[in-house]
């Protein structure tokens, strides 16, 4: 009932030839349509050589970032009409490198995602504990606590764009992937918080896990019932890898 979606975030990865080639060899490696919905989140720069390879093929594009404000004096942001009219159809929001290293809060996650959603673009809205929360047992306060930051004044219609990924801090980038069962602990914890807030929508809003996804450890991840799709860093920076993760075998 709910599409998978495999989104890969390349980060600060790849100059527009770099990002046009490899979007070239994932859209041709992808053939015909796949099961679940991909995405790439190319850096800004390679977004519109990268949108110009995939056109008309399944693939979807993502930023990695997006300011609230629609135009004006931001010296160095991008508003969601620039990523609209680069062919953006989704956003990275909220993610861990930006809440530790550029002073990302859950009231600016909350402003950004307030501005896709008056925009067309899909919010991918990153919340996760780090390793010091995990180990004193708050890693659920604190995933609530993202939660509630980053969509309070959200409704219930609103869910039906969003997409959550559950990245844990200590996961991303280590190499160590969460277990199947605990990242499905907290994917169930999150889908029975968003049901407590926005009631029965809360079922079909889309929960993805990131951390250390490698195409040997997706089909066990996905087999977990609150578990629709993976935020893939390292792992999709190549073409090979990333066709490995999207065609899984759930
Ligand atoms: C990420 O940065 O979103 C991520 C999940 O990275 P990695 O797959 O490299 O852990």
């Amino acid at each position: 009932m709910r599409t998978r979606v495999i989104a890969g975030n390349w980060k600060m990865h790849k100059t527009v030839a770099e990002g046009r080639a490899l979007a070239r060899a994932i859209r041709e490696g992808l053939g015909g349509a796949p099961s679940c919905e991909v995405i790439l989140a190319p850096p800004f720069t390679a977004l519109e050589a990268v949108g110009a390879e995939i056109a008309g093929s399944p693939i979807g594009l993502a930023a990695q970032n997006v300011h609230w404000e629609e135009a004006g004096a931001f010296t160095g942001e991008i508003s969601p009409r620039m990523l609209e009219d680069v062919g953006c159809s989704a956003v990275l929001i909220g993610h861990s490198e930006r809440r530790q290293y550029f002073g990302e809060t859950d009231r600016t996650v909350n402003l950004r995602v307030r501005a896709a959603l008056r925009s067309t673009l899909a919010p991918i809205v990153c919340v996760g504990e780090s390793l010091a929360d995990r180990e004193s047992g708050r890693h659920e306060d604190i995933v609530a606590q993202q939660l509630a930051g980053g969509l309070d004044g959200l409704t219930a219609g609103d869910l039906e764009r969003i997409i959550l990924a559950y990245e844990p801090v200590w996961a991303i980038g280590t190499g160590r992937t969460a277990s199947p069962e605990t990242a499905q602990e907290m994917h169930g914890f999150i889908r029975r918080t968003l049901a407590g807030k926005f009631g029965a929508d809360a079922g079909r809003v889309r929960i993805v896990y990131g951390g250390s996804v490698k195409p040997d450890n997706t089909a066990a991840l996905m087999r977990q019932p609150d578990i629709d799709g993976a935020l893939v860093g390292g792992a999709c920076l190549e073409a090979k890898s990333f066709l490995g993760i999207i065609r899984h075998e759930p």
